[in-house]
């Protein structure tokens, strides 16, 4: 039974004005203009009638199940799970209480309600091998699912790195085939939030701006919202004065790692990962992975797992400065320079990403 969101928020303890703030917050994440806070807080309070909310199918494929984790994790209740109380969300396999032959019906019953309205989430990746066999959902293979559902969507949210790049299904050698979204679909407006698994809040954000403006967000090249993909974990590290003066951790266990060094020789790629984990941080904002110690395993780019070990050092100018100051002094930068920027474009040519490099980052700035 849904209940105003505005009695969801004062059961949980959470005032008007925090809510207020936090849709604030939310507007100044996606670089909006500062009325785009209040303007979601209204839409997101004045929840319409349970009939009327907008209706969200979410269809779970080729997954490990850590994207819905990730929304709905166990600390609650959270805010993300109250704006989730926005929407009618009428079909979640993991979620709803319905199973079987009365959950194919709830599916149905909301593709035809709401056709053309509905906004359809997928997460997971499309196997196609066998005929799509390796998948299936109702004895159907999920690529006819997609097709179908997709149809009667006016626009789709590919879910985590499977959903929006074949993730980790799609590891070489690929032995089921894996596909993304976007491979199967073309003529629906779709929006990435790729990571493994992806940030609750981005999730949270793409929602809120549907449900407030009726239009996705901004989007990069590779169909992630701007706002949270424009910039790389690297560029937003707190370790990244360490970086900067060649100050690296060489074991997880050295001196260096207990005073916080760059994790770039330990194979961070934060340098090559568009994504907002040093900004939103996780858990509520807790912690993220680097500042708990480990290096960005750059998981919300296209092909990360095949992207070179996890362990091994980018082939790029550790410390660019030192790099640069040693080299003109035995006049041989320009060779080194090219030498350098080479390698590290290779390193990102092969993390599936654009051949951004450290270099090429800091002439953006
Ligand atoms: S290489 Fe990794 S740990 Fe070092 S500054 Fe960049 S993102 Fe942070
Ligand atoms: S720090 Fe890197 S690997 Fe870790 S969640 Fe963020 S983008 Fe993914």
């Amino acid at each position: 039974m849904h209940e105003p969101l505005i009695e969801s928020l004062a059961r949980a303890g959470i005032s008007r004005r925090n809510f207020s703030k936090y849709c604030a917050t939310l507007a100044s994440m996606m670089a909006l203009p500062p009325m785009a806070g209040q303007a979601m807080a209204q839409a997101l309070a004045a929840t319409p009638a349970p009939a009327k909310r907008p209706s969200v199918i979410w269809l779970p494929f080729q997954e490990c199940t850590g994207c819905t984790e990730s929304i709905t994790r166990s600390h609650s209740p959270t805010l993300e799970q109250l704006i989730f109380n926005s929407v009618s969300l009428d079909y979640q396999e993991t979620l709803m209480a319905a199973a079987g032959h009365q959950a194919e019906e709830a599916l149905h019953a909301a593709m035809k309600a709401n056709e053309g309205k509905y906004l359809l989430i997928v997460d997971g990746s499309i196997p196609l091998g066998l005929d799509g066999a390796y998948s299936c959902i109702g004895g159907r293979s999920n690529l006819d699912t997609l097709k179908e559902v997709a149809k009667g969507a006016a626009a789709i949210i590919a879910m985590g790195s499977c959903a929006s790049y074949g993730g980790l299904p799609r590891a070489h050698p690929n032995p089921t085939g894996a596909v993304s979204v976007s491979d199967i679909i073309k003529d629906k407006p779709i929006v990435n939030i790729p990571g493994c698994p992806p940030i609750p809040v981005v999730m949270t954000g793409v929602l809120a701006h549907f449900l407030t403006f009726g239009t996705l967000p901004e989007l990069d090249k590779k169909g992630r919202p701007k706002s949270f993909y424009g910039e790389t974990i690297h560029d937003r590290c707190y370790r990244r004065p360490f970086y900067d003066q060649g100050k690296f951790a060489k074991t997880f266990d050295d001196e260096g790692a207990r005073n916080g060094w760059c994790l770039f020789e330990l194979g961070c790629k934060g340098p090559v990962t568009y994504n907002s984990c040093a900004t939103t941080k996780w858990n509520a904002g807790t912690s993220w992975p680097v500042e708990s110690g480990h290096g960005c395993l750059g998981c919300s780019e296209p092909d990360f797992w095949d992207g070179g070990g996890f362990y091994q050092a980018l082939s790029m100018p550790a410390s660019p400065v030192k790099t640069v100051a040693v080299a003109a002094s035995v006049g041989i930068a320009v060779g080194v320079g090219v030498s350098l920027m080479n390698r590290a474009k290779k390193s990102a040519a092969k993390l599936g990403h654009e051949t951004t490099t450290l270099a090429d980052l800091e002439k953006q700035k």
